[in-house]
C-alpha cells in the first residue's frame, strides 16, 4: 500500500530539478560526437579530492547524465578521457596505455590543479609531471578540488547540452 502511495506522489510532483542553463561552444574536436559523450576515468595521483568531486558530478543533484555525458569502464568504448591528480611514475605507464586504447577522437579532460601543473605535490617524490607530458589535453578544469558544477560546465562543452 506504501509503494501506491510513494508511485502516487512521484507522479504527482513530476521533476523538480531546476532547467540548466544552456550549455556554451562545443569543443570542435566534439563536434561528431552528436551530444553524447562515454568517459572513460583514469586517477593518475591524486589525493581522491576530484575523485570525490567527480562523483558527485555524476550524483543525482549534478547529474552529468542529463546533459550526455556517461562514465564506462573500458577505454575502448570511451570518446573522453577524465584525468586527475599529478602523474607519478607508475602511473605513467596506464594513463598512455589507456589513451592509445581509445577510439578516435580521444578527448582529454584534465581535472584539478594537479593535473595541469601538479599543484601541491610539484617536484614531490614519484611525481613524473603533469598530465600534459603524458598525453594530449585538449581541456583542463581548475580547482583544488574544482566544484562538480565546473566539471559538468565541462562536459557539457563537449557534448553542447
Ligand atoms: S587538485 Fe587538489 S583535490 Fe585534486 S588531486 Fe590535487 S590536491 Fe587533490
Amino acid at each position: 500500500m506504501a509503494v501506491v502511495g510513494l508511485t502516487r506522489k512521484i507522479l504527482k510532483t513530476g521533476r523538480v530539478a531546476e532547467p540548466a542553463a544552456r550549455a556554451g561552444e562545443v569543443l570542435p574536436k566534439a563536434a561528431g560526437l552528436s551530444g553524447s559523450v562515454q568517459v572513460r576515468h583514469v586517477d593518475a595521483g591524486s589525493c581522491n579530492g576530484c575523485e570525490i568531486e567527480i562523483g558527485q558530478a555524476f550524483s543525482p543533484v549534478y547529474d552529468a547524465e542529463r546533459h550526455g555525458a556517461r562514465l564506462v569502464a573500458s577505454p575502448r568504448h570511451a570518446d573522453v578521457l577524465t584525468v586527475t591528480g599529478p602523474v607519478t611514475v607508475n602511473m605513467a605507464g596506464p594513463l598512455r596505455k589507456t589513451f592509445e586504447a581509445m577510439p578516435e577522437p580521444r578527448i582529454v579532460v584534465a581535472i584539478g590543479d594537479c593535473a595541469k601543473d601538479c599543484g601541491m605535490f610539484a617536484a614531490g617524490h614519484g611525481v613524473t609531471g603533469p598530465v600534459s607530458d603524458v598525453v594530449p589535453v585538449d581541456v583542463h578544469v581548475a580547482g583544488c578540488p574544482p566544484e562538480p558544477a565546473r566539471i559538468v560546465a565541462a562536459l557539457r562543452g563537449l557534448t553542447g547540452r
